[in-house]
């Protein structure tokens, strides 16, 4: 198999080499890219982007590959088209699986790559491997006027407190409609009606995938779990707190609300 020719995904650990230009990715014939001589045994093509190839490239350090710099994941966002950092999750999530699945779980003797689908399988016990993907939801709650938004712990920095939709993970033996309500019941006290799914997203921090929600707020007083959050309030539309970035599931939902609410309202 040629693998010498496509989107090249250096990765190390938690970062992505990018280049200034075009769609941020190295692309063309490694031999023709200005990086010194790399060990390719490990290259995997993962994806296709634009009908080429994507190749993914973990290296044991972050090296001067002669272009471009070495950007961790989060900060890539803000540049990367939204497609492309799809992409460049999906190369984070193949590297972190295959580095936390050498060994089988049930055995404990050395797993195998699959040749024909992403899993590890173990030769001794026949245990096969996937790469873990953890389902989370988000939902954002309103009232018809206002929206209610959390502070997480996560987001304190005390000058600049990111305000966001409630999220959290789906646990075992959970619907991710009970998820939802469990999540806002815990986390501010209040009861939710119609709910409705909007869309999903992978988010690769470090495996999971988005269902996200919009809710409308049903009963209840506020009543904030303090290991969790910081604050919630309910915020109007032009009195609205500092918002997560773009790029992120909860941004676009909430410029999805404000559009359709201010729409709405002419
Ligand atoms: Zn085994």
């Amino acid at each position: 198999m040629d693998k010498q020719f496509g989107w090249w995904f250096f990765t190390c650990e938690r970062q992505i080499l990018v280049i200034p230009h075009g769609e941020h990715i190295p692309y063309g014939d490694l031999d023709d890219l200005p990086v010194p001589s790399l060990d390719t045994s490990k290259a995997e093509r993962f994806a296709h982007y634009k009908g080429e190839a994507c190749i993914r490239l973990e290296l044991a350090e972050p090296l001067d590959l002669g272009m471009g710099e070495w950007m961790d994941l989060r900060s890539s966002m803000a540049l990367l088209s939204p497609s492309v950092f799809d992409l460049v999750g999906k190369a984070q999530q193949f590297a972190l699986f295959l580095k936390t699945h050498r060994f089988c779980g049930c055995c404990g003797e050395s797993l195998q790559r699959v040749d024909w689908e992403l899993a590890m399988q173990c030769e001794h016990c026949g245990f096969r491997a996937y790469p873990r993907i953890s389902p989370s939801i988000i939902v954002l709650i309103s009232d018809g006027k206002r929206l209610l938004l959390a502070n997480h712990r996560r987001h304190q920095q005390k000058d600049w407190p990111i305000y966001t939709a409630i999220a959290g993970f789906v646990e075992a033996g959970e619907t991710l409609e009970q998820t939802v309500h469990r999540e806002v019941r815990e986390e501010t006290g209040v009861k939710i009606k119609n709910l409705r799914y909007w869309k999903s997203q992978p988010w690769a921090f470090p495996h999971s995938l988005m269902a996200a929600y919009f809710a409308e707020y049903d009963s209840g007083e506020l009543n904030i779990d303090r290991r969790e959050l910081c604050d919630v309030q309910w915020f109007e539309p032009d009195k609205l707190p500092n918002l997560p970035p773009h790029g992120t599931i909860a941004r676009e939902m909430i410029e999805h609300w404000l559009h359709q609410t201010c729409s709405s309202q002419h």
